[in-house]
């Protein structure tokens, strides 16, 4: 009593959660939850109806199809009911062969029937018997010989129409609707190209009244194509756009649009796959052939329908679409077998909302909901801060998934995922995981806040408590302590083993890889500090490498201050700033004390590229590995830090154009950098001057219409003289 009691409650709570999850996606077209979550509820509530006879009632979900006619559309009554397809759960090739036994069954009890029915009634009893009492296996007897006829096709992930044609011209259009009622959507359904208005009758005459059933889907670069236009209008600011969550309700949701013009704005596809009602003039036997008809009507038909015989061809035709599954066109979520002849259709018939006929074989689930344990934030090798979030592992599109990328502080915000969240995860192909976004009613009360990864860290690098930064206009927050971060430790290894840093030969990947991982090199001075015994104690390392090494090192030590910087791993300082840092410089400790004004000044530095360097040598630990390795004996020519009293042009920026008549181009500006000034390569309001030779173009005019003062060379040489 009590048990049933619970399992009365327990059966309400899932009518009512399956009614509000079926309206969203049905009648909304806007999905609260994955697939698999629906089903999944949706085949506990059938368990439970299948223990507990008297839970079973009309209303419940489990006996109906669909959604309701939406305000708006007049209701069209099908006149043969559209219905579901029962699911086959079973993912595995078992559940094909599960239901092809399943119809041999059927129709072999069918067949039986009819026997017992045909027999003269003193034998019919003792016949009878024969086939269902006493034998179970008797039923072999009529299906043994022939494998099954099938019709393999593949499950499209749209939505369902009835299209009617009447002497061949299309009358109208409906949706499924709960099967019994569709909606009235002939106008939208006229917008689309595919599907013609009037039958072809060249190969076959068009039947009377012929319905044609199919689906209504959307291409996914007709999809992508589409949301890319919705970006652009979002980014030229047009109000009340959006971009859209998935091609299955974006079709549907362009469907059933009260506005015929919007939905021909929308990029509809249509396959034909079935049958409604007809007029006794249709004379075709078998699925198959009705595909034939269709196509010779000239309607859309799938290419990757198979005519199959028996369980190993519908084995074989799951697997084949699963391979292809992720290169298709368009989205699907399984394929469908029916029986072929019609004959048999109707032999086996109904129950309640599906066919016996067909059945629909899934694949595992691509999108699945599970909850975020906690949100982790990752330092990459670059120094990199990534969010990941710790989820309860789910199993989706075929593997088990724990960890799943949030990419960056923006995108953790724009998708709101906290820490205890219900997510969706999908998993398609074989693309990384990815959270497509937030069950928000079933986030807890207590929810936490929304993510900020500069408050999370407290501004600190949780591996080596540096400092951490985002540069302007970049999405990515980074640890400043490069040199010091035990995560960044063999990325700047490697970076300072380099070729066109210290270039250390031999100073590899694998090297790196053992030295740091056995705990031997922690940051760049330990490498001079290694020596001959603890290298050649490494595993595969012969005495002569650990010589050659050692020696490559010791060479290494006599470099020159642009290799050194460039060596240092300093974002945005390639080889060509790390040559103007030093040449304008001159020392390590210039460069070390100098402010981001002072670095504005040298050639081709921008604020980007100023702020980088600023933050990297403001790092306290990053100073300290640089004395380290001075104590190690690095040592390079360091140069003369500019005079401040031959700076006569510091501040000033200056453009070279056309040819001058005696300097070079290069001359040029070595002799305008060595007075301080900074040689730019395009014409702004903030140039100081434009120095013109011959044949100079647009940047002439350009400091005419800008009022930039213009010299020639002579002007040049007297500027640089102070005159
Ligand atoms: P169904 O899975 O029972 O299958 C029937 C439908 O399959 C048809 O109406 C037709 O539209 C489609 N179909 C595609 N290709 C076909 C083919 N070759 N031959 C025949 N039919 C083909 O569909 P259903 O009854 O609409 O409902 C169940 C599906 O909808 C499930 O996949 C379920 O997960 C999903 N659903 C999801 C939610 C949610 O909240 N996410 C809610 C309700 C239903």
């Amino acid at each position: 009593m009590a048990e049933s009691h619970s399992a009365a409650e327990r059966a309400a709570a899932l009518h009512a959660l399956l009614h509000r999850y079926a309206h969203a996606y049905y009648t909304l077209d806007a999905p609260l939850v994955p697939d698999a979550e629906y089903d999944r509820v949706f085949r506990e509530l059938q368990a439970l109806e299948a223990a507990h006879s008297e839970l079973q009632s009309a209303d419940s979900p489990t006996q109906r199809v669909g959604g309701k006619v939406l305000d708006g559309f007049s209701p069209v009554r099908h006149r043969v009911p559209m219905l579901s397809i029962r699911t086959e759960t079973d993912t595995s090739e078992d559940g094909a062969r599960a239901f092809d036994k399943r119809v041999m069954k059927e129709l072999a009890k069918e067949l039986a029937k009819d026997l017992v029915k045909n027999t003269p009634a003193e034998a019919a009893s003792t016949l009878q018997a024969a086939l269902f009492e006493s034998n179970p296996s008797s039923v072999q007897v009529f299906t043994s010989s022939d494998a099954i006829e099938y019709v393999a096709e593949l499950k499209f992930d749209g939505l369902a129409i009835n299209l009617r044609y009447e002497a061949g011209v299309l009358v109208q259009a409906a949706t499924r609707g709960d099967g019994e009622t569709g909606e009235d959507v002939t106008q939208n359904i006229r917008t689309i190209g595919q599907i013609p208005l009037r039958l072809r009758a060249d190969a076959r005459a068009a039947p009377q009244v012929l319905e044609v059933r199919g689906e209504v889907y959307m291409r996914r670069d007709d999809f992508e194509a589409l949301n890319q236009r919705q970006r652009d209008k979002i980014a030229a600011g047009e109000a009340n756009e959006k971009t859209y969550v998935n091609p299955r309700n974006t079709a549907a949701g362009a469907v059933r649009q009260l506005d015929p013009a919007i939905a021909a704005q929308r990029p509809l596809s249509f396959f034909a796959y079935a049958l409604g009602e007809v007029s006794a003039d249709f004379k075709v036997q078998s699925q198959w052939e009705m595909l034939q008809a269709f196509r010779d009507w000239g309607l859309p038909v799938s290419a990757d329908a198979r005519l199959c015989s028996g369980a190993d061809a519908l084995v074989a035709f799951h697997a084949d679409v699963a391979a292809r599954r992720s290169q298709l066109p368009f989205d699907i979520d399984g394929v469908v077998y029916k029986l072929n002849s019609f004959d048999q259709q109707r032999a086996l018939g109904f129950v309640s909302r599906e066919p016996r006929w067909a059945v629909a074989h899934k694949y595992p689930a691509e999108e699945q909901l599970t909850t975020v344990q906690a949100i982790d934030i990752q330092v990459g090798r670059t120094g990199k801060l990534t969010p990941v979030a710790k989820l309860a592992p789910v199993f989706v599109g075929n593997v088990t998934v724990s960890n799943v990328t949030l990419h960056n502080e923006d995108e953790t915000r724009r998708k709101d995922v906290r820490e205890a969240d219900t997510v969706i995860v999908r998993r398609a192909g074989d693309v990384i995981p990815e959270i497509v976004g937030v069950v928000l009613d079933r986030r807890p009360a207590d929810g936490g806040e929304a993510f900020d990864l500069y408050k999370r860290l407290g501004g600190q690098c949780p591996e080596c408590q540096s400092a951490i930064a985002r540069e302007e206009g970049e999405a990515d927050w980074r640890c400043t302590g490069g040199l010091f971060c035990p995560a960044q430790r063999k990325q700047a290894m490697l970076h300072f083993a380099s070729r066109k840093a210290l270039d250390i030969e031999g100073l590899g990947d694998k090297l790196v890889d053992q030295l740091v991982d056995a705990g031997i090199a922690k940051s760049l001075p330990d490498l001079y500090r290694l020596g001959l015994a603890k290298l050649s104690a490494l595993e595969r390392m012969a005495e002569k490498s650990a010589q050659n090494i050692v020696d490559a090192l010791e060479k290494s030590k006599q470099t020159t201050l642009a290799r050194f910087l460039y060596g240092l791993g300093i974002r945005h300082v390639g080889e060509t700033t790390a040559k103007d840092l030093a040449r304008h410089f001159g020392t390590v400790d210039a460069l070390m004390d100098a402010s981001t004004d002072a670095l504005l000044q040298v050639a081709d530095v921008g604020p980007v590229v100023a702020e980088s360097v600023h933050a990297f040598f403001a790092e306290p630990h990053n100073r300290e590995v640089i004395e380290q390795l001075r104590a190690c004996g690095l040592s390079w020519p360091e140069g003369q830090a500019p005079d401040a009293s031959t700076q006569i042009l510091l501040g000033k920026t200056i453009v070279l154009t056309g040819t001058l008549p005696t300097l070079s181009r290069e001359q040029a500006q070595a002799m305008l950098e060595a007075a301080g000034a900074k040689v730019a390569g395009s014409v702004s309001k903030k140039t100081s001057y434009v120095v013109a030779g011959a044949e100079a173009g647009s940047k002439l005019t350009k400091a005419q219409e800008l009022g930039v003062p213009v010299l020639d060379e002579a002007q040049m040489l007297g500027l640089l003289q102070g005159a």
